[in-house]
Order: structure tokens, then sequence, then C-alpha cells
């Protein structure tokens, strides 16, 4: 059997690791599937062949598989075969390093600024609702926590920086 491809994605607050998405978004993409809201069900039930999703959790992981499938559509559209590539820092492959904001929902008041401030697209607006949330947590810069900054209400943090030295063995 072959390998599975891997990938990290942010799911409600926290990073869940999950098997076979490159596999499953390339057959719905051949499919024609549109990533629209009514392809949540089929998102899960398909992920569920290779990850472990708690039934609590679902709605989560709902959104974020089709945030992901999306995200897919758009570089499939653009002429990209392949899943992003995140590349390494320092060696390490990027889906490695859990090193992205955490934006808190019942501080943010969606002001934007974040949006508007960040040069990687990590933010973004929700379409349904213009909701500010962490559209691409991995292409946040590792190290960098400026957003952090110029959030008028302080709802965005990130880990210590003491845990990239750890993460080196340092
Ligand atoms: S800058 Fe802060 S308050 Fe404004 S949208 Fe971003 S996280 Fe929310
Ligand atoms: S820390 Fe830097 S790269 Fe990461 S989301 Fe904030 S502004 Fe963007």
């Amino acid at each position: 059997m072959s390998k599975l491809s891997y990938h990290q994605i942010l799911v409600g607050r926290f990073m869940s690791g999950m098997s076979g998405l490159d596999e499953m978004f390339g057959e719905l993409y051949e499919a024609g599937c549109a990533p629209d809201e009514a392809l949540g069900p089929e998102l899960l039930a398909r992920a569920r062949k290779h990850n472990y999703i708690p039934a609590p959790a679902e709605a989560d992981y709902a959104a974020a598989l089709l945030r992901e499938y999306r995200t897919y559509c758009e570089q499939r559209g653009r002429g990209c075969a392949c899943q992003t590539d995140y590349g390494t820092w320092r060696g390490i492959p990027r889906e490695q390093i859990p090193w992205f904001p955490t934006l808190y929902e019942d501080l943010c008041d969606d002001c934007g600024k974040c949006v508007d401030f960040c040069p990687e697209k990590v933010f973004a607006f929700r379409e349904d609702n213009q909701d500010v949330y962490v559209a691409s947590p991995l292409k946040c810069q590792v190290g960098c926590n400026q957003c952090a900054r110029v959030c008028p209400q302080k709802a965005i943090s990130f880990p210590p920086p003491t845990m990239l030295q750890t993460l080196l063995g340092g």
C-alpha cells in the first residue's frame, strides 16, 4: 500500500495531524465537487477512513476540511497540482512546528487590523459572516509575533519563543 499524505491543519483552535487529505481532495476535485457547505458531511465521512474525528468536534473538523479543500481547489485552479509546500525552518518541516497565531474570538471585534497587517495573509474574513479567523496558520513566519502587537483587543497570542529553542534542542 502506498504511503498516505500527512498534513497538520487548524481545527478550531488546535492543530490536528491528518492523513490522506491530498488523496481525498484530489478525488473530490477530479469528480467536480465544489467546495461549498453541503460538502461537509462527505468530507467528514472520507476523512474518517484514515483519521479519528471525535463526534463533539465534528463541526470544527467539517469547517477545517472545507477551508483546506477550498484552498486546494484554488491552487488547482491556478494550475498547481500539489498541496501547499510550506517548506522548512532550520531543517524542520514547517508543518511540524506549532507556531501560528491563536485568535480568541471572545475578545476579537473583527476590526481587521491583523488582516491588513500580516504580509503572509494568515488572517482573513469569513465569507459568510465577515468574522476574522486564522485562515492559513502554517503561512505564519516562524518566530514572528508582530500581529499580536497591533491587535487593539489583545486577542492574538503565540507560543513562548522558548518553545522554538526547545524544538531546536537548545
Ligand atoms: S486585530 Fe485583533 S481585534 Fe482586530 S480583527 Fe485582528 S484579532 Fe480581531
Ligand atoms: S506573526 Fe507575523 S507572519 Fe505570523 S500571522 Fe502575525 S504578522 Fe503574520
